[in-house]
């Protein structure tokens, strides 16, 4: 096994030389322009967006991947390797960013944390709830692990995330500096017009508990607009849910009085259909954005296109009058 480990790191090794003296098998040169390369869905549709037709931007995370438990492979770290720009969330959303790009050969990386200037917030699953909370990804100490990384579903902290990947963009192609600019004021004021929706949306509703048959991502959102969250799972959508934390989601449900219980995307729903139907409750699907079916992929959704069917989701499932 070792020694498995030591060809693949020797490959790896051969490749990135490979590709710096322009030799990479398949391909005759590499691409114009600046190349960016982002982990999740928001990053890569904000990158997107601001590079415009100077940059192009990829995303790591091949469809449907579920994205809390993704860990790059070789080819992706030869990707990030060829790069001119890295974006990454943070270091909870990617605990691997940081190792990873530590082994990463290259004079022309640089390397953009999203959330570095965003406040986190410590999941706080209803009644126990965990006043706790962080300014900025970066910093290193005790106790941090319990973060809630899925920040961009506060559209405020979306908007600092586009100024840190600006900055990033500017840094690395600095000609093209005022169109990225100018795209990214564009992204910013959908963002406004965005979160103004939300306002008016869930302004006025029956009941604001937000009881989610998945694991903990609508942390931020719920706190943004005063809902009161209630997930069945941890922060990662590999955390098992315990018998008892299903016992109290489903007396949540039937004491809100609610018909409807959210579920998420990419994952089977057959637990959260389970819990439904013992609660005689209907289900209703909501997008953490992290990452696009293939299906999503293919029509072209945007963030926008997955928050706006969020909303109309939870304004059915939390009954609200539109103002
Ligand atoms: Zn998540």
């Amino acid at each position: 096994m070792k020694n498995m480990i030591s060809v693949i790191v020797v490959i790896i090794f051969c490749c990135s030389i490979l590709f710096t003296t322009g030799c990479k098998r398949g391909e005759s040169k590499p691409a114009a322009g600046l190349q960016v390369v982002t982990t999740l869905f928001p990053l890569y549709d904000f990158a997107r967006t601001i590079a415009g037709d100077k940059a192009q931007v990829t995303m790591l995370l091949p469809p449907g991947v579920e994205p809390h438990t993704f860990e790059p492979k070789p080819d992706d770290m030869i990707r990030i390797s060829r790069a001119g720009l890295f974006i990454y969330t943070n270091r909870y959303m990617e605990p691997w960013a940081e190792t990873v790009l530590k082994g990463v050969e290259s004079r022309q990386l640089r390397v953009v944390n999203a959330g570095e200037r965003v406040t986190y917030h410590a999941a706080s699953n209803g009644a126990d709830t965990d006043a706790h909370e962080e300014k900025g990804g970066d910093v290193h100490g005790h106790g941090h692990a319990g973060m809630d990384p899925h920040i961009w579903l506060d559209f405020a902290n979306a908007a600092i995330m586009i100024d840190t990947i600006l900055e990033g963009f500017v840094a690395a192609d600095p000609a093209n500096g005022n169109l990225y600019r100018k795209n990214a004021e564009g992204l910013k004021v959908r963002l406004v017009a965005l979160d103004q929706r939300y306002r008016d949306g869930l302004a006025s509703c029956t009941t604001r508990k937000l009881l989610h048959g998945g694991h903990y991502t609508f942390g931020y959102l719920a706190r943004r607009y005063a809902l009161e969250y209630h997930a069945l799972s941890g922060i990662s959508s590999d955390s098992e849910p315990s018998a008892a934390r299903m016992t109290a989601l489903i007396r949540d449900i039937k004491s809100s009085g609610t018909t409807y219980l959210f579920a998420e995307e990419l994952l089977s729903p057959r637990l959260t259909e389970t819990l439904a139907g013992e609660a005689g409750v209907q289900v209703l699907m909501l997008h953490g954005a992290h990452n696009l079916s293939r299906d999503d992929q293919t029509a072209g959704v945007s963030f926008f296109d997955l928050m706006d069917r969020n909303l109309e989701r939870l304004q059915k499932g939390l009954q609200c009058r539109a103002k």
